[in-house]
């Protein structure tokens, strides 16, 4: 690869972020987009949530749908690098694009309300981060609120998500007692004054925690700082590069993201840290995004703005080679080559002048049904990106037609929605119910409204009493049988015809997995 390309890879950085709702994802998206400049997207990020709180009515959120596909990527440059940040749907829209868009990331940051602790929904996205072993950097926010102790928080992380916290800056005080952070990686003070949504200015060094200073800035606090930092050079994990990278450690910061504090000292060690753009195993072997040739896989596949031309746009990750517009590339799963000249290059700022990508960037394909997720696309070698996988669903629908003359569309549709990731289709063994699988409830509005409006079927739902579901394999056929033949009445098989176990809930599940030991049971699964 050329000595340019190389560097624009070694210039990237694509993560994502995962919190749980309320925890700040919007508010810091938001100050770390003003840092790149890209202010009227800024303002998108926020107008987009309002819109989301005001209904979850999916009708009304179509007409955001706009903004929704602009803020999937959101790029910007900071200092020498070139950021793409990957939104990471929560709230009502939270789905299986959530988890996959972390598939298609570098490294993530992890965003922690210091009163809540770590909540369920951040346990889950962590759970996605581990399949990869992503970097995780954590930012503890609201710290201007009272919360749980810092050394509480660290623990919590450590216990409930199994990763070593390195803590690269301390607060002192909390709420009211606020004053700031003193950065143990630099050895500066940054003080805190509340409301003031500053940018970051150079801190005060103060290299030796004994400087009369420290008592003159910060009072009665100054010896409370000395004890804690006392504490943790006991305590806490001296920060590792290498294990960080691993994705055993976690550097942690503090601070406030509606004050904008903490951002830019968490901004700059991300872009320091974290890593550019990694290689990616395929079937065959594993890509460098250093090779000269293109390499791309999709993660995300998004119905597009207007509905009358049922159109979808493709979100296609780059893994190697430089893309340039009107391209030409091969769509490996069907054998056909595409050109590629209405691609979107996500951009923040200027969006119309952009004609190349790198690895680490999104591109956007417009199509109509032919891309399904986890589709590789490259300009001449037969790949298959692999760990781009389906995640066991939580929700259920049994699907009933109002007009009976209508199964054959209602399957075309739920068939291509399936393929798109829109939503899971499990066909039971014993009978003909159309049983929907979804990580995130809305998604079953989406698929009613867009069953109706792109494929005109009108269904209702059916609860049905299933609350989790494992795909099946076992290498002993005789015991697969013997496994089929008792738990009949809970099997399924998904649009791709592989065998999954539905379970009315995660202790029956556990159950039956105790009983039958040669059996796996499998939380993801990979597309074919
Ligand atoms: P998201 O749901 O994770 O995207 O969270 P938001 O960014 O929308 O924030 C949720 C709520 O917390 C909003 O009311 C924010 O104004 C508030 N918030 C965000 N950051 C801070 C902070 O640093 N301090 C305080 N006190 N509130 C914050």
């Amino acid at each position: 690869m050329s000595k340019h390309n190389q560097k624009e890879v070694e210039r990237r950085r694509t993560f994502g972020i995962i919190s749980h709702p309320d925890a700040g994802k919007t508010t810091l998206t938001e100050k770390l987009l003003l840092y790149g400049g890209a202010i009227q997207m800024a303002g998108a990020v926020k107008a987009r949530k309002a819109a989301r709180h005001a209904t979850s009515d999916w009708m009304a959120m179509e007409q955001e749908r706009g903004i929704s596909v602009t803020s999937s990527v959101m790029k910007f440059n900071y200092r020498d690098y070139e950021v793409n940040l990957l939104d990471t749907p929560g709230h009502q829209d939270f789905s299986e694009d959530t988890y996959r868009v972390l598939t298609a990331v570098d490294s993530a940051l992890m965003v922690i309300d210091s009163a809540k602790g770590v909540e369920t929904q951040t346990r889950k996205l962590m759970e996605v981060c581990r399949m990869r072993n992503t970097p995780i950097i954590t930012f503890i926010n609201k710290l201007d609120r009272e919360g749980k102790e810092p050394l509480e928080l660290l623990s919590d992380i450590e216990e409930t998500l199994q990763i070593e916290c390195a803590p690269l800056s301390w607060p002192i005080g909390m709420g009211k007692r606020f004053k700031g952070t003193y950065n143990l990686y630099r050895k500066q003070l940054h003080l805190f004054t509340p409301g003031q949504e500053t940018r970051l200015k150079d801190g005060v060094v103060i290299d030796d925690l004994n400087d009369p200073r420290l008592d003159e800035l910060l009072g009665s606090q100054a010896d409370e700082l000395r004890a804690d930092i006392e504490l943790l050079e006991g305590a806490a994990n001296p920060f590792e590069l290498e294990e960080y990278l691993k994705g055993n450690q976690t550097p942690v910061f503090f601070g406030s993201a509606i004050n904008n504090f903490g951002v830019q000292e968490m901004l700059d060690a991300f872009v320091e840290l974290a890593p550019p753009p990694s290689p990616r195993e395929t079937t065959s072997r594993e890509v460098s995004p250093y090779e000269e040739p293109f390499s791309g896989f999709v993660f995300k596949i998004q119905a597009n703005m207007d509905p009358a031309h049922r159109d979808r746009i493709a979100f296609m990750r780059i893994c190697s080679g430089k893309f340039t517009r009107g391209m030409k590339l091969r769509h490996h799963r069907i054998g056909k080559d595409i050109n590629v000249s209405n691609a979107t290059i996500f951009m923040a700022q200027d969006r119309t002048n952009v004609e190349e990508a790198y690895p680490g960037d999104i591109i956007g394909i417009h199509n109509h049904g032919t891309i399904k997720i986890g589709d590789t696309f490259t300009d001449k070698e037969p790949l298959k990106f692999t760990g781009i996988p389906s995640f066991a669903p939580e929700h259920f629908r049994r699907v009933r037609l109002k007009n009976p003359l209508k199964t054959k569309q209602l399957e075309k549709g739920l068939i291509q929605l399936a393929e798109e990731g829109a939503v899971q289709l499990f066909r039971p063994v014993i009978n003909t119910d159309y049983i929907l699988g979804a990580v995130g409830v809305l998604q079953f509005d989406v698929i009613m409204s867009r069953l109706k409006n792109e494929y005109g079927v009108d269904a209702i739902y059916e609860g049905i009493d299933y609350a989790t579901a494992r795909w099946i394999g076992c290498e002993d056929r005789k015991k697969l049988e013997e496994f089929e033949k008792k738990n009949q009445a809970n099997l399924a098989l998904d649009a791709e015809g592989n065998l999954a176990y539905l379970a009315s809930s995660e202790w029956r599940l556990g159950h039956t997995a105790e009983q039958w030991p040669q059996v796996q049971f499998h939380k993801t699964r990979e597309h074919n």
